[in-house]
């Protein structure tokens, strides 16, 4: 039979004999240290769950509590009738954290990417971004319509020679990039970034979804980590990571953060974010702000995990966060990597083209606080089992 989806099965075989297409993986359990995934349970290395705060008793238990105050959904937009106390003192809360004079909370950090950019800048603007950005970046730069330069990664040299070429043909610059590159796990030199936006007047944007909860003094994100505080204009999370909830955070200066109130499209057009979800969220935030245990905890089980990874042998790429990617090449080296680790009883998911370049398919592993010493040398002795049964080191 041929038809007019005869486009999509032939780019779905296609995908499949290059060891490109994904596989879901369902769960039947919380995200703990141990998951029951496909009905079989296994050490849990790849959510990014990095403080085991989803499961977190005093987020649940907030959480609850808000489901039976405000009810299962706001049922509005935030513009119009969705703006709960709960989301205001979030808000409140995480400005605070962060050292930021306000914050606005959207649904999701893809979504704070969307809100974010095109209200800045326009058709008449120009965006500079890093080479490797998230892909909601990316998308949120086309929504503007503004031109996209891309500089090198982590390369502040290049930025300004860019800035210094193309900055004059336009009305307004802003800089974006990641802080912590999600697939590489290396951190944007920040300083560098925000010393040539303030030379050349550009708006400047971080993207920390990786960054907060893990980078800087308990976890306040990668302004506090390189201590630019007041110097970056807006910083973009997620509590969808090392908070273990969900939504986004638009937080910077209050002049800015105001003014998306007015024009960022998925606030005034979606709805807002569940009571229970920003009630979990509140909770997390003051769980960071009283207590930098979970932190070091991360930290500590990271340098655990990586000095162990290269003393056997992996390539681990050049990461200096919790993430860590091993290197395998090949796509489908990868997932029958990935695979022989589930059956091993080990989590950790192949990541190939086009969530990283061609060529450099890998396992990425998400060290947590959650994993105990028992579970950090099972996760190691089953990568030395597979690695060895498949020729890598
Ligand atoms: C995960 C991630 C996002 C998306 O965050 P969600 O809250 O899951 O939508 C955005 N930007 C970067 C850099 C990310 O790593």
């Amino acid at each position: 039979m041929t038809d007019r989806f005869d486009f999509i099965r032939e780019e779905v075989a296609a995908l499949k004999r290059a060891g490109l297409y994904i596989n879901l993986r369902t769960i039947d359990s919380p995200p703990g240290p141990w998951m029951d995934v496909d009905g079989k349970r296994v050490l849990n290395l790849c959510t990014n769950n990095y403080l085991g705060l989803a499961t977190d008793t005093r987020l649940i238990q907030a959480a609850h509590d808000a489901l039976d105050r405000f009810g299962a959904g706001p049922t509005a937009v935030r513009s119009i009738a969705g703006t709960l106390t709960i989301h205001t003192d979030l808000e409140h809360r995480v400005a605070e954290f962060k050292g930021v004079e306000d914050a606005l909370y959207v649904q999701s950090g893809f979504c704070a990417n969307q809100a974010a950019i095109a209200p800045l800048v326009g058709k008449e603007d120009v965006i500079f971004s890093d080479r490797l950005k998230h892909a909601s970046i990316i998308d949120g730069c086309r929504l503007s319509r503004a031109k996209i330069i891309v500089f090198e990664h982590r390369d502040p040299v290049d930025l300004e020679a860019k800035v210094k070429e193309h900055l004059p043909n336009y009305r307004r610059g802003m800089v974006i990039t990641d802080g912590v590159f999600s697939m590489d796990g290396d951190v944007a030199p920040l300083d560098g970034i925000c010393e040539v936006a303030e030379r050349h007047g550009l708006i400047s944007m971080v993207d920390d979804a990786h960054g907060e909860g893990v980078l800087g003094h308990g976890g306040r994100g990668i302004v506090d980590h390189f201590g630019l505080h007041g110097r970056i204009d807006l910083e973009i999370g997620t509590f969808s990571k090392a908070f273990g909830v969900v939504g986004g955070v638009i937080a910077g200066k209050k002049v800015v953060v105001d003014y998306l109130r007015q024009r960022a499209r998925p606030f005034l057009f979606s709805n807002a974010v569940t009571a229970a979800d920003a009630a979990a969220c509140l909770a997390a935030v003051d769980v960071l702000s009283d207590s930098t245990e979970l932190v070091d905890r991360l930290w500590q089980n990271t340098h655990t995990f990586k000095a162990e990874m290269e003393r056997l042998g992996f390539n681990i790429g050049c990461s200096t966060t919790p993430i860590t990617p091993v290197m395998l090449g090949e796509a489908q080296l990868a997932q029958q990597f990935s695979r022989r680790l589930f059956e091993s009883g080990v989590f950790a998911m192949a990541i190939g083209f086009p969530t990283v370049p061609r060529g450099l398919a890998r396992i990425r592993v998400m060290v947590s606080a959650m994993l105990g010493k028992s579970d950090l040398d099972y996760g190691l002795a089953k990568f030395a089992e597979v690695g060895r049964e498949l020729g890598v080191v």
